[in-house]
């Protein structure tokens, strides 16, 4: 199939307000795809709980929609609701009928589900519920639509040993099989991801759905195409302690004259993605479905790189553009390896044809300047990390 001959098809997007949904159902509507977003809001009330904001301003979704009919005429219509609540999932089932569901519409700050027992539980029925409605959904309407979930690399934790993608070869007592790569997650948050994949894997095999289970790394970035047309189509950034994630977070404190907060030593290694190949991923997923009954597993990222190594990229490029930045070694408030052995495999998206963004200078030095052009809306006061794992 030629990229400029794609296969026309209903996705619905599930979290399609927020920062990884927003810029890929308008990936999908531009490239032709047929696309509704759905999504509680409920990550713009989380901003008001934690007296935080998106660095940038973004407009209400109501306004985006608006704003790309008007740009593009494409429509991308919207249903807000809450994915915990079943007939509403249903509801949008049926009158959808996806051919797939990208399912980005969880709680995903891994510190939000650390400050508490209710964040705690919050984040952990938010996820799972919503899930399994969305499993049910697709078994009570539409067996053959694709389920496409956000799963994340922490599911996996840092073994010491090579993290393969999803499935594991293991020969025990003269045996062998090919089993689920063990999951050694971080946080209350990185456990509901593992619920989730157990729940998929479970519908897969019982019922026959066929599903994708995207384990993402960090993403970074915060432009895409389409994106950048329009102040009214602006994506979110976040930079406080408990939604902002190293590297964006890194760059908008070197902007604001804030030291860059690395937890503890900064050997914590992870894999990382630009945002643009978030939303080319999701598309290569979707143009090549799991076949029926399958849980396909795919490691989303691009590149490995520990905390202290962006701090120090983030650092050396704000000096050349004569901005004197700070590295702070914060005393760790997470439970977890500062110095680790990590390589994970991530073949099967390039496999699939992801033309990766590798990390630039040139990409630092825009997130730099557009979080000097917004450093009015930066409050120091939510920059440090307040939830902690002891
Ligand atoms: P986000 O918080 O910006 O967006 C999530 C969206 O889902 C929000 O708009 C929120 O309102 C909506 N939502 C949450 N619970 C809902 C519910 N019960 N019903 C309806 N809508 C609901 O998060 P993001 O950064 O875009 O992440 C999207 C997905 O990707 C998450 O599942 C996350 O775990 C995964 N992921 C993100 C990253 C990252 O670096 N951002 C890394 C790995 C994995």
């Amino acid at each position: 199939m030629r990229t400029d001959e794609v296969k026309r098809m209903r996705i619905l997007v599930a979290g399609g307000d927020g920062f990884c949904g927003w810029p890929t159902a308008l990936h999908l509507s531009k490239r032709g795809h047929e696309v509704i977003i759905v999504d509680s809001l409920i990550r713009r009330k989380w901003d008001e709980e934690l007296g935080t904001q998106s660095l940038t301003p973004i407009a209400t979704l109501e306004e985006r929609v608006a704003a790309w009919k008007e740009l593009t005429g494409l429509e991308i219509p919207i249903r807000i609701g809450d994915l915990t609540n079943y007939e509403f999932v249903e509801s949008v089932f049926r009158e959808f009928e996806p051919d797939a569901i990208v399912h980005f519409g969880e709680q995903r700050s891994a510190p939000y589900s650390m400050i508490d027992r209710e964040h705690a539980v919050f984040t952990q029925v938010n996820n799972v519920v919503g899930t399994l409605n969305i499993l049910f959904a697709i078994k009570a309407v539409k067996l053959d639509c694709h389920l496409i979930k956000l799963g994340t690399m922490g599911e996996y934790g840092t073994p010491n040993i090579d993290v393969e993608e999803g499935y594991i070869r293991i020969r025990h007592k003269g045996r062998e099989d090919v089993l689920p790569y063990p999951k050694q997650p971080f946080s209350f948050y990185h456990l509901s991801k593992v619920h989730d994949s157990h729940n998929i894997m479970f519908c897969c095999k019982a019922w026959g759905i066929r599903a994708t289970d995207l384990n993402q790394g960090v993403v970074y970035g915060l432009w895409t195409p389409e994106t950048r047309m329009d102040e009214r189509l602006y994506n979110r950034i976040d930079y406080d302690g408990v939604f902002g994630t190293a590297l964006n977070r890194f760059c908008i404190q070197a902007a604001v004259g804030h030291d860059l907060t690395v937890y503890g030593k900064g050997g914590q290694t992870r894999g990382f993605l630009d945002i643009r190949d978030t939303v080319q991923c999701i598309e290569l997923a979707a143009l090549h479905p799991a076949e029926p009954g399958e849980f396909r597993v795919f490691n989303q990222f691009t590149e490995q790189f520990s905390v202290l190594e962006l701090a120090q990229r983030v650092q050396r490029v704000a000096a050349e553009m004569g901005l004197k930045v700070n590295i702070a070694h914060l005393p760790n408030p997470r439970v977890e390896k500062e110095q680790h052995y990590y390589n994970a495999v991530h073949t099967k998206l390039t496999d699939l044809g992801l033309k990766p963004h590798l990390l630039s200078d040139d990409l630092l030095r825009e997130l730099i300047e557009t979080a000097q052009r917004y450093r009015d809306r930066v409050d120091f006061k939510v920059i440090a990390p307040t939830a902690t794992w002891r």
